[in-house]
């Protein structure tokens, strides 16, 4: 599942390509006709994303986009049509495109491929979004409901300081709930943006089992992850995929390398029944509330740390 550094990029390229352009909305697979009958021939004003979603804001109505498990926006277009890549999951590389343009001077799209919820078109490029868990126009109010429903996002804070306000929604988030720190940061109420592979490493950096429960983490734990998660989200946007480990680290040595000579990218997430590259301990993994669990028990013992 695309994790929050997807989304943000995507609202990146939505801002850059779309923003302030007429465009054309059509929906070829025809479950978003009505949405794009409502958008199409108007500029959209902004492009957010918060967590997992990304919002469109035209006036007063609002383009929910949550890519899901299987969801991708795909881009085409000319030259001009700069940053297009595919954001989400990953689909095959597009191949170079021939540009014809109409009698208006709007770059004419190739027929839609495969099951195209939305197209979205402005004259030098166009692109389609396959497989979204939801797709709709929202009103100010439902808006209102949706943002009311989401947690803190750490890549919504004003770069480069903590801002603390999320930071005091994070941990009273955290002290209302019953459950573990794991199951915690993947409630997008608690923390938006936040997947598996985040949680799994962030959690690894730390030095925080999963298991703990979220209420009995100290004020500093909680201060140490969500500027952790902050740094390594950041780093996720400005690269374009989740890499935890950093190469120069002291704790890696010569076992940061793999079989096949590739440098890791993750410490825990993926690595379960291997030796752990800082402590020696097997990683080890679980089932949670269907998403699987990786972490360090050599690095993540509660136990021996209180
Ligand atoms: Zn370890």
């Amino acid at each position: 599942m695309p994790e929050g550094h997807t989304l943000h990029r995507l609202a990146r390229q939505v801002q850059d390509l779309f923003v302030g352009r007429q465009w054309r909305v059509s929906s070829p697979q025809g479950r978003f006709a009505a949405g794009a009958a409502r958008l199409t021939e108007r500029a959209p004003d902004s492009a957010q994303a918060w967590g997992k979603q990304l919002f469109i804001h035209l006036g007063p109505d609002i383009w929910q986009v949550h890519l899901g498990l299987y969801g991708a926006f795909s881009f085409r277009g000319d030259s001009s049509f700069t940053g297009a890549e595919t954001l989400g999951a990953p689909r095959s590389a597009a191949a170079q495109l021939d540009p014809q343009y109409d009698d208006d001077g709007w770059i004419v799209p190739e027929p839609p491929r495969g099951e195209v919820r939305a197209r979205v078109h402005v004259p030098n490029g166009w692109a389609d979004l396959r497989g979204p868990a939801r797709c709709q126009v929202l009103n100010p109010m439902q808006y209102e409901a949706v943002i009311a429903r989401l947690g803190p996002d750490p890549l919504r804070q004003a770069c480069p300081q903590t801002d603390p306000d999320m930071l005091q929604q994070f941990a009273v988030g955290l002290r209302r709930r019953r459950i573990s720190i794991a199951a915690a940061l993947l409630d997008q109420a608690v923390i938006a943006g936040v997947g598996n592979i985040y949680r799994a490493e962030s959690l690894f950096l730390e030095r925080i089992d999963p298991h703990t429960p979220a209420g009995e983490l100290t004020d500093a734990q909680i201060t140490d992850l969500w500027d952790r998660l902050t740094e390594l989200l950041r780093r996720g946007v400005r690269e374009g995929i989740i890499r935890t480990v950093d190469p120069e680290d002291p704790h890696l040595g010569l076992r940061g390398a793999d079989l096949t000579g590739a440098v890791r990218r993750h410490w825990v997430y993926q690595h379960q029944g291997t030796p752990c590259l800082r402590c020696g301990a097997t990683v080890q993994t679980q089932q949670l509330q269907g998403r699987r669990l990786y972490w360090c028990p050599g690095c993540q013992d509660r136990s021996a740390r209180s």
